[in-house]
């Protein structure tokens, strides 16, 4: 089977863009994508996610349709099982429970989280259009998700610089190939 990637991380911390500059550099990973209930924002890149109502994403998960799930901040998150015979190295673009669910499941996922300092990462949510009080529950969710990351031992990565983030994430893929 090939390697599983988890990458972690603050909503606006920069994940989505790494994971395609890191597609973009390395044709041996692909990126899993997710179903979420959660209504698509206008930063969405077409194919984020498959968005779908709650009734779809139930019948989903009662199906086993997903290797894991979790609610994040009220909207339901899954990752679709992975097909068997896909020989590319599959990144999940996924909140820590999501990577404590798959670390269980299978112990040679990497686990990484991008992070960014509170400040930058409220400036980045602004941006993008959050609300101010949805900007600070992120803000807290992500203090949360930094401290279970660091009990599960993530590698972690700051995203202060586009080019050297990826450039440190494909070194640790490059390394956990051997
Ligand atoms: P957003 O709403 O900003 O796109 O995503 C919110 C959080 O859900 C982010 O931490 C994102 O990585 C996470 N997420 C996205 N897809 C999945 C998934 O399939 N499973 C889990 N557990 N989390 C996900």
């Amino acid at each position: 089977m090939s390697l599983i990637i988890v990458i972690s991380g603050p909503g606006g911390a920069g994940k989505g863009t790494i994971v395609r500059q890191l597609c973009k550099r390395d044709p041996k990973v692909t990126v899993s994508k997710s179903w979420t209930t959660r209504k698509p924002r206008t930063d969405d890149k077409e194919d984020s996610y498959f968005f779908v109502d709650d009734a779809t994403f139930r019948k989903h998960k009662e199906e086993g349709g997903f290797i894991e799930w979790n609610e994040f901040l009220g909207f339901m998150y899954g990752t679709p099982k992975p097909d068997n015979k896909e020989e590319r190295d599959l990144i999940l673009e996924i909140d820590v429970s999501g990577g404590r669910q798959i670390i269980t499941k299978i112990p040679e996922t990497v686990l990484i989280f991008v992070d960014v300092e509170d400040s930058e990462l409220r400036r980045r949510l602004a941006q993008r259009g959050d609300e101010t009080d949805k900007i600070e529950e992120r803000v807290i969710e992500a203090k949360r998700e930094r401290k279970e990351a660091k009990d599960l031992n993530y590698k972690f990565i700051l995203n202060d610089d586009l080019e050297k983030a990826t450039k440190e994430i494909h070194e640790i893929v490059s390394k956990a190939r051997l």
